[in-house]
């Protein structure tokens, strides 16, 4: 088994081929392991108003981190104007085009075209995020579902991916995920959080799970379903700004902090952090098709 070798400063537990870092191991000299990474992002709203003031610095620590991608779910049609405006050197940002489930009121007439529209450009790498959020409101859980179904047909339509979000409402969006499944539908449920017999479903129904800040939360219990699951049907996400990882949690969260989430990932396989980071890094571009 190939094994990123850490300096002994850094590393302070290595057994079986896991490694953890010091608590107090600071970004910085992790960062400069992590210079000829190539890392994705799949999941990031960094076109949001939270990263206004300093979103340049936050795309260079993004940059020296390894990041040369990010994915950016919209969360409703403005979105993609904010996206517009974003630029890096060295990174590579990709719209979507969608409503979030937070966002839906029955409203949105026409969905389904505007979205067909929509994702027709080159421009747009998926369809999202869309999904279903019973904690966020019960009123427009009809509406909700229709949305979603609206977005998979897109998405298969499209041949592009369908990115899910889910909150306490589990088996209802794995039900319209398989009466949607015809053998065209791929997507990512993302921020990953079910049980193992939820994540097995979900992988047999054709989904990818993007993992995110949550697997490093202690008591989340995710990080235990997470090392049941095949390694090849895993991406990391930032869900940026929101759910930091350890040791960040509860500040805005930025794509740089995913490099704590591949650490976590690769301590649950027991694998470096390089193949940890090589393997999800395929995995996205085979999803999202990009080189
Ligand atoms: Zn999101």
């Amino acid at each position: 088994m190939h094994r990123f070798v850490l300096p002994e400063s850094i590393a302070t537990g290595c057994s079986a081929g896991r490694f953890r870092l010091h608590r107090k191991e600071s970004l910085s000299s992790i960062l400069e392991l992590t210079e000829k990474r190539s890392m994705i992002d799949t999941h990031s709203h960094i076109y949001l108003p939270h990263f206004r003031k300093d979103l340049p610095e936050v795309l260079d620590r993004a940059a020296s981190a390894g990041i040369t991608d990010i994915m950016m779910p919209a969360i409703d049609f403005g979105s993609l104007q904010e996206m517009d405006a974003l630029t890096h050197s060295s990174i590579r940002f990709h719209k979507m085009a969608g409503i979030h489930p937070c966002d839906v009121d029955g409203g949105h007439k026409g969905l389904g075209e505007q979205l067909l529209e929509m994702g027709r450009s080159t421009d747009i790498i998926a369809i999202g995020e869309t999904g279903l959020d019973y904690y966020w409101s019960k009123e427009y859980i009809p509406a909700q579902q229709e949305s979603l179904r609206r977005h998979c047909e897109a998405a298969r339509q499209l041949d592009k991916p369908v990115i899910l979000h889910n909150r306490d409402s589990t088996d209802d969006l794995l039900d319209i995920i398989g009466e949607q499944q015809d053998g065209n539908l791929r997507g990512i449920w993302h921020c990953f959080n079910g049980t193992p017999k939820q994540g097995r479903r979900a992988l047999d129904l054709g989904l990818h799970l993007g993992i995110g800040g949550v697997v490093t939360f202690k008591n989340a219990g995710v990080d235990r379903v997470v090392a049941e699951m095949p390694l090849d049907r895993l991406v990391l996400e930032t869900d940026a700004p929101y759910l930091a990882p350890v040791p960040k949690r509860g500040k805005r969260n930025e794509p740089s902090f995913m490099i704590y989430t591949a650490q976590k990932l690769s301590e649950l396989f027991g694998i470096s952090l390089e193949e940890t980071d090589r393997i999800t890094t395929e995995n996205a571009r085979r999803l999202f098709r990009v080189t």
